[in-house]
């Protein structure tokens, strides 16, 4: 993932907040912004209805006094009056303009035709009085000022002033109202801008943590579909393809392959070069199955290494040609830091709809066929067939009943004898493992050794063996050795040599009687490991034969430093081949090798007379083989030992296998 997705979120979280803040911040700024222009405004109202009521009082103030300073001209006859009314009434004028001027039109319109026809007729009246008065005709001016028309066009004045400043108030008021109406208004329509702008805001946010969440959704399920190193699809998104195509196939009639595939070798890189060098072999196979990718086929890593090609096909010639695809693209050998490695690729395959038509039974089908191919070490691929199921099942039965066996002491050692080539005389018996089953009979340690090796039951299989073994080497004579088989994976156990060391010293017999066979693949492996196991068992006096040998990869060198003490070849050199005198030189090498590291050999798998005198004309001490027995029972064993003679030696592949 890119970034946290938490981190993500509360980052959006944080822009939100922010946002909000700042909205909530806008929305304050505006509405003291308002405040202030509706304050500002309404202080204006104000003062100018103060300033209309100064007007009216000024307009009634100016009249009574043109009207004082008139009548005191005329009752005085002081000219002074005159002028004094003269010079007051610019005043009264300048009052009346004032007012009309902050009156509203209508008003304004009206006070201009009555109310100053008014002020005209009561001020030229006056003026008319104040001029009988200077010519001496005091009771006419006097009638003037008393006369009803005069006092008629004074209240007219007074009435039409009133009406003017009333009209002014009202209009100023209903401005008022107009400016709270308004803030009203601005404060709706701030509110509202502010939460659309926030809404927006927030809306936007709200798309982007939605954007962040689907991202990260995105993310969680491509890394729960797919194999991290490899980008492969993974075993879950397996299972989905694989259950779209059956679908798909199912109704368009077509057919599909669950090809498995294991790399044979992987672990041990994996164990010998460490996890880097198996990493880049994952990956360099991982991108051969992703090239081979078409539209109807598809890849995916649903284990260690294993992986999984859905394919579909027309017929089985396609499918074969696509599987030797396979093989041919994944064996390639592959650059790693420690070298080129090689693998070999094992397939499983099962087909839809002739095998299985539900994913389930189609990945156990192909998982089953490639068990198969795993141990017959198949080179090409193989397909499921339900014979199969049985060896399954039988193998899954042995699992369960093997732990029981081995308590209750129904694994027995066989005995084969070991025979000296030069004399024919008996030196010894290898113990091999039995299962002595009550319903079955006798069954070979092919069916149950490698379960009891994966099970992890080899250990207590392994010392019923040799404590039995030994048990009955105390009887034969003392010149007679006897040889146990031990399992590569037993070498890790740290305990393995003072356990056996134990159970020869429980048995009372000489550790120099007991030989370890361990095959030559198991040192191949894990040459480390297994120098200190060795090096222990040799202190003891307990001897070590390289088992099967010629189908590993020993070097020399490991073979000297491991102190083995014998090696036994493996019995495909022995039998009779289409390339019998390659065989031969294979053989006189390895008997070459031998001498010159001081070993002793044995042969395996000797048949024939001629077999056995070829062997030892080549130089080869002892031989094993059905020539001179099968593995017997003990009690066989025993009467073998008392009949054995170097001439029966040669009429020993008469005595049958008992069981
Ligand atoms: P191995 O150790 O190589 O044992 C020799 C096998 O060759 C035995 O098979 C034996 O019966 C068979 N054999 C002997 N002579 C001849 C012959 O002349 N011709 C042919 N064709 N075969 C011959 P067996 O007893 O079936 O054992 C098979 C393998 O099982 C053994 O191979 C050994 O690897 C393993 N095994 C047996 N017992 C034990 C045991 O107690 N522990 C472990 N770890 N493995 C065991
Ligand atoms: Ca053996
Ligand atoms: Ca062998």
């Amino acid at each position: 993932m890119k970034h946290s997705i938490v981190k993500r979120a509360i980052s959006v979280a944080h822009r939100s907040v922010v946002i909000a803040l700042f909205g909530a911040f806008l929305l304050a700024v505006a509405g003291m912004i308002e405040r202030s222009i509706f304050e500002s405004w309404s202080r204006q109202i104000d003062a100018r209805l103060q300033r209309a009521s100064h007007i009216a009082n000024q307009i009634s103030l100016f009249d009574e006094r043109l009207s004082m300073f008139a009548n005191m001209a005329v009752a005085s006859s002081d000219w002074r009056w005159v002028i004094r009314y003269e010079n007051a009434a610019p005043l009264l004028g300048r009052a009346i303009a004032d007012a009309t001027a902050m009156a509203p039109d209508a008003a304004a319109g009206r006070f201009a035709t009555y109310g100053k026809i008014a002020n005209d007729a009561t001020m030229n009246m006056e003026r008319q009085a104040m001029g009988l008065v200077q010519k001496g005709q005091k009771s006419e001016a006097e009638a003037i000022l008393n006369s009803r028309t005069y006092a008629t066009e004074k209240a007219t004045l007074a009435s039409e002033t009133g009406r003017l400043v009333e009209a002014t108030r009202q209009s100023l008021q209903s401005d008022f109202f107009s400016v709270v109406r308004f803030s009203q208004l601005s404060k709706f329509c701030l509110v509202l801008i502010g939460i659309g702008i926030l809404w927006a805001a927030l809306y936007r946010n709200l798309r982007r943590s939605e954007d962040v969440f689907a991202e990260a959704e995105d993310d969680i399920r491509y890394l729960a579909m797919h194999d991290e190193l490899t980008g492969l699809g993974n075993r879950r998104s397996c299972v989905e393809v694989l259950n779209d195509k059956l679908h798909d196939i199912s109704i368009a009639g077509r057919k599909l392959a669950l090809i498995a595939i294991d790399m044979a070798g992987f672990r041990k890189v994996n164990s010998l070069y460490g996890h880097v060098a198996g990493d880049t072999i994952l990956v360099a196979l991982a991108k051969r199955l992703r090239a081979d990718e078409d539209s109807g086929t598809s890849a995916f890593r649903v284990g260690g290494d294993e992986f999984v090609v859905l394919s579909e096909f027309a017929n089985d010639a396609e499918l074969e040609d696509q599987c030797n695809t396979l093989i041919r693209h994944l064996e390639k050998p592959i650059a790693a830091a420690s070298g080129t490695i090689s693998l070999n690729a094992r397939l499983g395959i099962a087909k839809a709809p002739q095998d299985a038509t539900d994913p389930q039974s189609l990945y156990r089908k192909a998982d089953i066929a490639l068990q198969q191919a795993r141990s017959e070490q198949a080179e090409g691929a193989v397909h499921y067939n339900t014979s199969m199921d049985d060896r399954i099942r039988s193998r899954a039965r042995i699992e369960t009943e093997l732990p029981g066996a081995i308590e209750r002491g129904f694994i027995v050692p066989y005995f084969q004898p070991v025979v000296e080539l030069s004399t024919g005389r008996l030196v010894g018996f290898e113990a091999l493992a039995r299962w002595e089953h009550p319903d079955q009979g006798l069954i070979a340690p092919d069916a149950f050794i490698s379960v009891a090796e994966e099970a992890g039951l080899i250990d207590d299989l392994f010392f019923a063996i040799l404590q039995q073994a030994c048990a009955n080497a105390r009887m034969w004579p003392q010149h007679l050795s006897v040889s146990v088989n031990l399992s590569p994976t037993q070498l890790a156990n740290p305990n393995i040599s003072s356990r056996i060391r134990a159970i020869v010293e429980e048995a009372g017999i000489s550790p120099g009687r007991l030989e370890i066979e361990i095959t030559e693949n198991a040192l191949a492996a894990n040459f480390t490991s297994v120098r200190q196991p060795l090096t222990d068992l040799r202190k003891l006096g307990i001897s070590i034969a390289l088992d099967d040998f010629g189908t590993g990869y020993s070097s020399m060198q490991h073979l000297s430093e491991l102190l083995i003490n014998k090696i036994k070849i493996d019995k495909s050199f022995i039998r009779p081949s289409v390339d019998p005198q390659q065989n031969a030189k294979i053989v006189r090498s390895m008997l070459g090798l031998a001498a010159s590291l001081g070993m002793k050999t044995t042969a395996e798998g000797i048949e024939q007379e001629e077999q056995a005198a070829e062997l030892h004309r080549l130089g080869c001490a002892y031989g094993q083989g059905y020539l001179y027995s099968r593995p017997v029972s003990r009690l066989a064993c025993l009467a073998m030992i008392e009949r054995w003679s170097p001439l029966a030696a040669r009429q020993a592949s008469t005595i049958r296998e008992v069981g």
